[in-house]
């Protein structure tokens, strides 16, 4: 790993490996001390990592021939205040990054992706307190500043200051970190930025974790398990003894159909149109598996359930399967969105029905969740057996296979693949 010097002020080369730090290495290689050592900004250190680029949305598909996913070279600037350094030893990938590179979900480019990951902390800037070297992470995907409205009132997915960073592509406090080979600034995806062996992240978007947990399972419950079990414990509040409808069985759909196990919900009944998916719901605790192309799954719910669930959950991103949602929902019933379609979708449904039917529809963002509450405490089932979130690991790649991954995703063949060391 190299460190690049900053060359404007003269100061010397640095000359160890980033992992061990950079802040106590540098020293002066030319005799001018006239400038204090404190004067050297953190910003003005740099690394190089490869990673991997997206610079332009909407490419075709497949993607392994378009490839929209540019593997290379990048400049890293070391964390600022209430930043850190992080090795990235696995990282999902998730339809929301497919999203992104559809130009279903519009981000700036250009963009360095991935969102669900886990690492190893290798360096914190100033003001960074409760993280150090050697500390395991998940990222949050939502860098909740602390102090708004939304997160003040315990509802840390909504913050505004941390959704604000994340449509803009930057980090919590608005700097950029990444630049490519000509110097041009690379945007943060969701704060995160996991397809790069390396990335700063703001130390809001870091939850430590227990270092015994594979980095390649502790990944999934950054986005697909804090999702998908967020979604039936916080947003929905599911209570034993309801019925549960999955819609789609991607990582987060699988993650909801785990939770509703896990909430004591009967019977659970999971909708894909992929076979392979269909059997991992069983394996991790659906009751009922419905073919969405051999079944009318809105009647097969139905007739499951005795006239519509309790809850159903759409985990697709996609207004016809959330009007299925709806429509496989029971009088009294709580349909939850979790899925994210593109920004022009409308969905609609018979109005009387909210009124007449005491109806409720729920979005759900990350799951409701509160990271550093649920991020362990998730872990902690898993580690006692409780949460089968093995299942959801399709296979690890290298960073390099970005692009075929992606058209693997598409095709809905695959739950989880997971880029270890990138
Ligand atoms: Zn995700
Ligand atoms: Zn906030």
């Amino acid at each position: 790993m190299v460190l690049l010097a900053p060359e404007a002020h003269g100061w010397g080369v640095p000359v160890r490996d980033a992992r061990e730090g950079w802040s106590a290495e540098w020293r002066m290689a030319n005799g001018n001390c006239h400038y204090s050592l404190l004067a050297i900004r953190y910003e003005e250190f740099r690394m190089k990592t490869v990673a991997a680029v997206l610079y332009e949305m909407g490419k075709p598909s497949p993607y392994r021939v378009s490839q929209p996913l540019v593997i290379e070279e990048v400049e890293l600037e070391g964390p600022g205040p209430g930043q850190v350094l992080v090795e990235v030893t696995a990282a999902g990938i998730c339809h929301s990054d497919l999203s992104v590179v559809d130009g279903s979900r519009p981000r700036p480019v250009p963009m360095v992706l991935g969102h669900e990951a886990a690492g190893i902390v290798r360096e914190v800037g100033p003001g960074v307190q409760d993280l150090k070297p050697g500390d395991h992470v998940v990222f949050s995907f939502v860098p909740a500043c602390g102090r708004c409205i939304p997160c003040a009132t315990g509802r840390p997915a909504l913050c505004e200051n941390g959704n604000r960073a994340n449509a803009a592509g930057t980090l919590l406090d608005g700097s950029v970190r990444f630049r490519d080979a000509q110097g041009r600034p690379l945007h943060h995806h969701l704060g995160v930025s996991a397809f790069s062996r390396y990335t700063v992240a703001a130390q809001e978007s870091l939850v430590r974790i227990d270092p015994s947990v594979p980095f390649e399972k502790a990944a999934l419950f950054g986005c697909a398990l804090l999702t998908g079990l967020g979604a039936v414990v916080n947003t929905a509040r599911v209570e034993p003894g309801t019925s549960v409808a999955v819609f789609g069985l991607g990582g987060v759909g699988l993650s909801v159909v785990m939770g509703a196990r896990l909430a004591g919900a009967w019977p659970i009944v999971a909708v894909d149109v992929v076979e392979t998916k269909l059997d991992l719901a069983r394996q991790v605790g659906a009751t009922h598996a419905v073919h969405a192309r051999r079944d009318d799954p809105v009647q097969a719910v139905r007739d499951v359930t005795g006239g519509g669930a309790h809850y159903v959950f759409e985990a697709v991103g996609s207004e016809q399967v959330l009007q299925q949602a709806y429509q496989a929902t029971r009088r009294g019933g709580t349909t939850v969105t979790i899925g994210l379609p593109h920004p022009s979708r409308m969905f609609s449904v018979p109005a009387v029905t909210i009124v007449g039917e005491e109806r409720t529809i729920r979005g759900s963002y990350m799951g409701s969740s509160v990271p550093r509450r649920d991020i362990p405490r998730w872990l902690a089932l898993y580690q006692a057996g409780l949460l089968p979130a093995d299942v959801l690991l399709s296979r690890t790649i290298a960073l390099s296979d970005v692009n075929e991954a992606m058209d693997a995703l598409a095709t809905g063949e695959v739950a989880r693949q997971v880029i270890v060391g990138a």
